[in-house]
């Protein structure tokens, strides 16, 4: 027997009340019965994106709602800020193409945070840029942007604000409404503690009205549509019954918690495993380090996918590795959802055995000790 441990960011463990919840009968969705967990689903999820915005369920992967915040604002030709410095930036460059806008790149050093002054100037030099598309935490390189101040600036021009906050919704503070945000987009299976599937949008005002506005080329994705629909409770398609089941059950464990307090323990893991890749003499990727996933370097001559290999065929335990040019050089421990203090120690128990395995010298328990040495303040 060999228990296993999912310690990567998305999909992420999920409580057995959720995964009870999916089990229940399908009940049709054209009721008011099932309109009463949309509802609540929607008014638990306004909480924890801290925002009075409609907050839309659609029916797709996070990507979906990235989409759907590019489909539904951009005309053929027009311009849109792309901030990159990873995958997950990298995407919205390519949606933006995908769908005949044109991107105006601001490139950043993976694992570096974007300068919001670059964002300003980006804005001077282009008057006519539509929107600027963020990303809260870049999951690639588990780094944070700043979206606080890049909505300073954005909110004194006619340009839209949209945020990725895929993985970081249920991780780190997310203040829509105070900063800003007038599209964010989150996904199910990162912080919330869902299994892949839904996608959320949470739109504003300011949104509403350009997107109304807009040439939009979209059909299954069409957020006014949906908007729509949701004014009753309802999709405009098939809802996903079942999973909106699950996130009633989800988002409610979170609402009961307090979103702060949850930010506070997710803020606690962070700070454990960097006490801990410290203590073995790891570096981390991240100049600006998110609480909701952490970066790790892997010394020369060990070989990031090797030591992944290692974790999970022999201790059960699974991080994510790097993608694209990071991939084999860091492993991604995941801090985010349904995990708590020792999903902590597991993690830097299993790193330190693999390591020690692949001919690394490590002291055994260096590591762990440190992650305790912080644990034991929350
Ligand atoms: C996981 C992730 C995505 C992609 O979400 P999918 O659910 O795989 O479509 C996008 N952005 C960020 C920041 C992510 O972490």
């Amino acid at each position: 027997m060999k228990k296993r441990y999912l310690i990567t960011p998305g999909p992420s463990p999920v409580p057995e009340n959720v995964r009870f919840a999916l089990a229940q009968e399908i009940i049709h969705h054209r009721t008011g019965e099932f309109r009463a967990y949309t509802a609540q689903a929607s008014e638990n999820l306004k909480k924890i994106c801290k925002t009075e915005n409609d907050v839309l369920i659609l029916a797709a992967s996070g990507t979906g709602a990235m989409e759907a915040a590019v489909a539904n604002v951009l005309g053929r030709g027009e311009k849109a800020i792309t901030i990159e410095g990873g995958k997950f930036g990298e995407r919205w460059t390519e949606l933006v193409k995908a769908y005949g806008g044109v991107p105006v790149v601001l490139g950043v050093e993976w694992g570096e945070a974007p300068d919001p002054k670059d964002v300003e100037r980006l804005l001077e030099e282009n008057p006519d840029i539509r929107a600027v598309y963020a990303t809260l935490c870049e999951t690639s390189t588990a780094t944070v942007q700043d979206i606080e101040a890049i909505g300073k600036v954005v909110r004194k021009t006619g340009a839209l604000l949209v945020v990725d906050g895929i993985s970081s919704v249920g991780a780190m503070d997310m203040r829509t409404d105070e900063w800003g945000v007038d599209i964010l987009v989150v996904g199910s299976q990162k912080a919330l503690m869902m299994p892949p599937g839904l996608a959320f949008a949470a739109v504003s005002e300011k949104a509403w009205k350009v997107m109304e506005a807009a040439e939009r080329t979209v059909y299954y994705f069409d957020l006014v549509k949906a908007k729509k629909s949701a004014a009753k409770n309802d999709t405009p398609y098939t809802s996903a019954v079942s999973m909106v089941r699950a996130l009633c059950e989800a988002t409610a464990m979170i609402v009961d918690e307090g979103i702060d307090n949850v930010l506070a323990r997710h803020s606690l893991l962070g700070e454990a495993i960097r006490a801990a890749m410290v203590a073995l003499d790891l570096r981390l990727l991240s100049k600006a380090p998110a609480n909701a996933v952490t970066a790790v370097v892997m010394p020369e001559q060990i070989d990031a996918d090797q030591l992944r290999k290692v974790m999970t065929e022999k201790y059960g335990v699974s991080v994510a590795g790097g993608q694209a040019q990071l991939k084999g050089r860091i492993i991604r421990i995941a801090h985010m959802g349904y995990m708590d203090k020792f999903d902590m120690i597991t993690a830097v128990a299993a790193l330190e055995m693999a390591l020690v395995e692949m001919g690394q010298k490590v002291v055994l328990g260096k590591g762990v000790a440190a992650a305790q040495e912080v644990l034991m303040r929350g």
